[in-house]
């Protein structure tokens, strides 16, 4: 494909196989789309309105005005959760766009419940299991489940659910967080709560660890490809997004290829990777700045050929994480960077 300027193009249909190979594994369990940063640089409305279509019912929105607009394209029978903490004309909007809420603390808590003034908004209550990023302490749990208790009694909450966030990084962390979650789940029945929905795992330990899916996980990067850092490409999680420059210059020692302008391809990367081309050849990244990005050049390159910056498939990089790895950081990082100035393009599956 030649493109005049840079483009992103994103496989809706293989992410929606991703989710469906996703959802075969984690079964019973549901899967709740995360969908925060624009769905990994993808889009929310592309990518939510294609899952709800293929009957995915959870989607994770973390901020409110994401959780907004996912309801819109999701439709009114989706679950969307919102979990970061809002002001009172947030929690409002939330409750009107009936999103159901994460709680770390008591005075969300309290300002969800005075905003809410007996309409019962639904709230998952959030146990620091250790990565002390939002989250009620351990120590704190039992006066907290006690309040959310008495605001249930007067209607104005409903808790729904209890839920955690866990670094995936190390199993023993994972388990001894694990067995904090546990323990929060029984306080919260202690406290006569009967939260229905348990959640605790993202993309890497619900694949891989059956016991930490309870009945709901959060999946966001195993939908949309991006493999673990130093972990592996699974053969039925597969990439889903092709950024791809367009060849502007070529010279003696270098081709050069536009980017747009501060497009957020990181120039720390120059030196350190490969980078792909339209004609199926690797070649070695040497410059990025703020509107071009120059490689080595390969045989039989020619202006309008393009630069596959990472794109799944035989050139170029399969897996931003790849690319992540190179400077230290994960592939996340690497797509939620790649402006919004850029087209996107999409590619949907063919209905049957
Ligand atoms: C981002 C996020 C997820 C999804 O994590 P992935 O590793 O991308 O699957 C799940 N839960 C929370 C709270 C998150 O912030």
């Amino acid at each position: 494909m030649t493109v005049q300027r840079p483009l992103m193009i994103v496989d809706i249909a293989q992410l929606l196989a991703n989710v469906e190979a996703l959802r075969d594994r984690l079964s019973p369990a549901q899967l709740m789309l995360v969908v925060k940063n624009d769905a990994y640089g993808q889009g929310v409305e592309p990518v939510v309105s294609s899952a709800a279509r293929r009957g995915v019912e959870w989607f994770g929105s973390f901020d409110v005005e994401t959780g907004v607009r996912t309801r819109a394209a999701a439709g009114e029978s989706a679950r969307v959760f919102a979990w970061v903490t809002a002001d009172r004309p947030a929690i409002e909007a939330a409750l009107e766009a009936n999103l159901d809420l994460g709680v770390g603390d008591a005075s969300f808590l309290e300002d969800i419940a005075s905003v809410s003034a007996g309409r019962g908004a639904r709230v998952h209550l959030k146990i620091d299991t250790g990565l002390r990023r939002n989250g009620v302490r351990p120590e704190a749990w039992a006066d907290f489940v006690g309040l959310a208790a008495e605001l249930e009694r007067k209607g104005d909450v409903r808790v729904v659910g209890v839920w955690s966030h866990i670094a995936e990084t190390s199993d023993e962390d994972d388990d001894a967080a694990r067995a904090r979650f546990r323990a929060a789940v029984d306080a919260a029945r202690a406290a006569s709560l009967r939260p229905e929905l348990l959640h605790l795992s993202a993309s890497a330990a619900s694949y891989a660890r059956p016991e930490f899916r309870f009945n709901l996980t959060r999946i966001g990067a195993f939908a949309y490809g991006i493999r673990s850092t130093h972990g592996p490409q699974l053969p039925d999680i597969v990439p889903t997004m092709t950024l791809l420059a367009p060849v502007i210059e070529v010279r003696e020692d270098r081709v050069v290829a536009g980017i747009g302008y501060l497009d957020g391809v990181p120039s720390t990367l120059a030196g350190r990777v490969n980078v792909g081309t339209s004609k199926g050849v690797s070649t070695p990244l040497i410059e990025v700045d703020a509107t071009t990005l120059s490689v080595r050049p390969w045989p039989g390159v020619q202006v309008g050929d393009d630069v596959v910056i990472f794109g799944p498939g035989d050139h170029g990089e399969s897996s931003v994480t790849t690319l992540a790895e190179a400077i230290g950081t994960v592939g996340e990082e690497i797509v939620v960077r790649v402006s919004p100035l850029i087209p996107r393009e999409y590619a949907y599956p063919r209905e049957p």
